[in-house]
């Protein structure tokens, strides 16, 4: 039912014949094979009409297979961009760190997921901050530099910014 929905939807949204098309949370309510249909439906749409899509979703998983390039987002303001494969192999955004480390990963051997890393908790801060980080109440690497001043955007090397005043870039396997 919600798959005949979402299709009807975006039939809709073609007829204007778009040139971006703006997918808000389009698959999260879904469960994992109607997910999969979709992504697909939008894999061959932007194919054939050469559309740009911006997709906003909560699932790094998804967003991961779907996305050339990434945002990501704390409290209103962007923290970190780049491609996609750059993002998800070097982040260099505590926060980005955060939420890829609360991705379950499957286990091949026990068919189990896990997650590593540290949890997210709900946000308690009050908004807006203000001076300083916005994520500075949750970052493991706080100073009092982060309480002072709010982080700009820096190019990390081409194509990849992220916003914090002690940047490092973790490898992931
Ligand atoms: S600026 Fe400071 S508080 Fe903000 S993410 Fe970087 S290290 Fe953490």
């Amino acid at each position: 039912m919600i798959w005949e929905w979402q299709r009807v939807l975006i039939g809709r949204a073609l007829m204007t014949s778009p040139e971006l098309l703006i997918l808000d949370e389009p698959v999260s309510p879904l469960d994992v094979s109607v997910q999969a249909q979709i992504l697909n439906l939008l894999e061959r749409l932007r194919n054939r009409y050469g559309l740009s899509m911006l997709f906003i979703s909560h699932d790094l998983s998804v967003v991961k297979n779907v996305c050339d390039r990434v945002a990501v987002m704390y409290m209103g303001k962007f923290c970190e961009i780049a491609p996609s494969e750059r993002l998800y192999r070097s982040p260099a955004h505590p926060y980005t760190r955060a939420l890829l480390s609360a991705i379950p990963k499957l286990n091949p051997c026990s068919g189990h997921s896990s997650q590593k890393g540290f949890i997210l908790e709900e946000i308690v801060s009050s908004f807006p901050l203000e001076s300083g980080c916005r994520f500075r109440d949750r970052c493991p690497n706080g100073a009092d530099l982060c309480q002072k001043k709010e982080p700009e955007m820096t190019e990390i090397i081409k194509g990849h910014w992220a916003a914090c005043h002690f940047l490092t870039i973790d490898e992931q396997e």
